[in-house]
């Protein structure tokens, strides 16, 4: 049956580029990427433990409390140098 071959040709051209349009969505991340501090792998912005190792990919100010970026000298929100990690 040739229709059948067609049609399924058809299918395929139509429903794999939705398939593979929806697993991009899927796993595009949502926000920025950095790179983790302690195994270099590439981690979202938005998280202070890093999933492959469990260490911390940020630093916290002690004096306002906020994520700062781990390669940061001094907090970017108040400028105090008092950052948990460093020494
Ligand atoms: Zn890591
Ligand atoms: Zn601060």
């Amino acid at each position: 049956m040739p229709f059948l071959g067609l049609l399924s040709s058809l299918v395929v051209a139509i429903i794999l580029p939705i398939i593979i349009l929806a697993i991009y969505l899927f796993i595009r991340p949502k926000g920025e990427l950095t790179k983790c501090p302690h195994c270099n792998k590439n981690i979202h912005d938005v998280l202070t433990i890093c999933p492959f190792c469990r260490k911390e990919a940020k630093r916290e100010c002690l004096n306002c409390h906020e994520p700062v970026p781990w390669e940061a000298n001094q907090c970017p929100f108040c400028k105090s140098r008092a950052l948990t990690g460093k020494n």
